[in-house]
């Protein structure tokens, strides 16, 4: 039988890799629902191709223009954010792929586990925000989340096998972004141009700048505590400029698997869609005389401060991670709109950090809260 799937945010990056993936392998998937936010124009096109049952264009002002592109087709359309809220829960999906950006994903995560859905999570955000409560949920309802983060794949494949032998440490490897080696006074007058240029990655907007800060980093420190259930001194972060080992897990007997590859995001799709199966396919192929220096160093969490805020929030619990989540997508949203400089950002974070209320078992509600004071905060201190 083909395995249904939903790709929340189908016309962004990982969206739009996951299609490719996807036709490669008809015999095995069957498109069942795609959402945009506001690509109408690539989500028609989308559509026309991979013949999904239901389309969802969240921003309502599109829809008449979907609709009369799609209906005559046999294409459900439907519009708003209650309905990419609602849709997750069809029958006919077997998998959410969750590729929204942000605090977004947060909901229609969650009613998707609600309805025993396996997840493919390439949303981070969802489990920085709410990590405690979504690990519970994935259990209570039987809906494995499979991690599509390029790292988090990495040491969830080298457990495989592994019949849970217990992690002593792992190591989150990280590219160092664009201003790898530069100082705090060089990175004042950083423009958004420069940001946005990732040396070995290519991805959305809002992920580019997270990895110039680091931020990113630290969103992944987070979620691999929850994928994983490990503390922060069993999780360390190496820079590996080359990106070509993926992530590497530590087991107690000093033993270390990594996994490596060319930097190809379709990799840890596929391998969300297809667990517990390797799939055959032309993704192009990894050398080591491509490569024979491959190098590593610390991480400068002195320059990056997001780095360590992460950790700090990660350590502190509660609702902190969910306030540097908001805070920080206020914070890009402001450098991507030229309002504050590159090293504001964490300025602004770690200020929302102090100010905002500290709640220890948060509620979904609290969570909801937390992310609304927050945002509401951060634009007032910008
Ligand atoms: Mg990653």
């Amino acid at each position: 039988m083909k395995r249904g799937i939903a790709i929340l945010g189908s016309t962004g990056s990982i969206g739009t890799q996951a299609l490719e993936v996807i036709i490669e392998h008809k015999n095995l998937f069957s498109v069942e629902v795609l959402t945009a936010n506001n690509n109408c124009d690539l989500l028609i096109e989308q559509a026309k191709k991979h013949k999904p049952n239901t389309v969802v264009i969240v921003n309502q002002a599109k829809y008449n223009k979907v609709n009369s592109e799609l209906s005559k087709l046999g294409i459900k359309v439907y519009s708003g954010q209650k309905s990419l809220e609602q849709i997750v829960e069809s029958e006919n999906i077997n998998i959410v792929l969750t590729a929204l950006v942000g605090y977004s994903g947060l909901i229609p995560t969650i009613n998707a586990i609600k309805h025993g859905k396996k997840i493919a999570l390439a949303n981070k955000e969802t489990l920085v925000v709410a990590g405690d409560l979504i690990t519970k949920l994935s259990k209570k309802y039987g809906a494995p989340i499979y991690p599509v983060d390029s790292e988090h794949s990495a040491i969830f494949q080298c457990l495989v096998g592994e019949n849970n032998n217990a992690i002593e440490k792992i190591y989150l490897t990280a590219s160092g972004g664009p201003f790898r080696g530069k100082k705090a006074a060089e990175l004042k007058t950083i423009s958004k141009k420069q940001a946005l240029k990732h040396p070995n990655w290519s991805m959305g907007a809002k992920i580019t700048i997270d990895s110039a800060t680091l931020m990113n980093k630290g969103l992944e420190v987070i979620e691999a505590k929850w994928l994983f259930n490990l503390n922060k001194e069993q999780i360390d972060v190496v820079v590996h400029p080359q990106s070509i080992i993926h992530s590497a897990v530590q087991f107690e007997d000093g033993s270390i698997k990594a996994q490596l590859g060319v930097p190809d995001m379709k990799l840890p799709i596929q391998y969300a869609l297809g667990f517990p199966f390797r799939l055959k396919n032309k993704f192009r192929r990894f050398s080591f005389f491509d490569y024979p220096n491959l190098t590593f160093e610390k991480a400068d969490e002195k320059t990056f401060r997001n780095l360590y805020l992460a950790y700090r929030a990660m350590e502190k619990g509660g609702n902190s991670a969910c306030i540097l989540n908001a805070a920080n997508e206020i914070a890009v949203e402001a450098f991507l709109n030229d309002k504050i400089g590159f090293l504001n950002m964490s300025d602004l974070i770690d200020n929302c950090l102090e100010k905002i209320t500290f709640v220890k078992s948060p509620t979904i509600e609290d969570y909801i809260e937390t992310d609304q004071q927050t945002r509401l905060l951060a634009n007032k201190l910008l």
